[in-house]
């Protein structure tokens, strides 16, 4: 099985059964965001056991990359502490972006398989969304827009 049919496997097994799909009792971090470009909207909740993310559901309205990648992300950052989770956003922003080595050490395993997105201009900001709501529910910022001027994610994407 070569990686593009890989790739197509994942999106759609985890449109199918989105993992940590819904909402969350008793969130202690909360984040929306909106790619308005492809109408993407994420509504993220963690729950946080002082550092570690002990439990994470999401849901919304979005397309098929944007809610797999949201699914995998939930799965991969489940138990894990801030600071992995971090790391792991940072990869997946740097692969997608087409900034990440991959045939060098990494942490994001299956998630690699998003790697194919950095050459579909258009759904690069679709595969990021979660991800970068995560870093807004981390930091306990209310909401993100992938098009407002100081995102992270537009200022890396529009440069190349
Ligand atoms: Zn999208």
């Amino acid at each position: 099985m070569n990686l593009k049919s890989i790739y197509q496997e994942v999106i759609l097994d985890h449109n199918r059964k989105p993992r940590n799909y819904g909402t969350l009792d008793n969130a202690n971090h909360h984040a929306v965001g909106h790619n308005p470009l492809c109408g993407d909207r994420i509504d993220l909740a963690l729950h946080m056991e002082g550092e570690l993310i002990d439990r994470i559901a999401f849901h919304g309205e979005s397309c098929a990359i944007c809610k797999a990648s949201a699914s995998m992300m939930t799965a991969n950052v489940k138990g894990k502490s801030r600071t992995e989770a971090e790391t792991l956003i940072k990869e997946f922003r740097e692969m997608v972006i087409g900034n990440l080595d991959l045939s060098r050490p990494h942490h994001l395993g299956r998630l690699a398989v998003f790697a194919g997105v950095r050459d579909l201009p258009t759904r690069v900001k679709c595969a990021i969304l979660p991800w970068h709501t995560l870093q807004a529910a981390l930091n306990s910022v209310a909401s993100i827009s992938t098009e407002t001027a100081d995102d992270p994610i537009q200022a890396a994407t529009s440069n190349g």
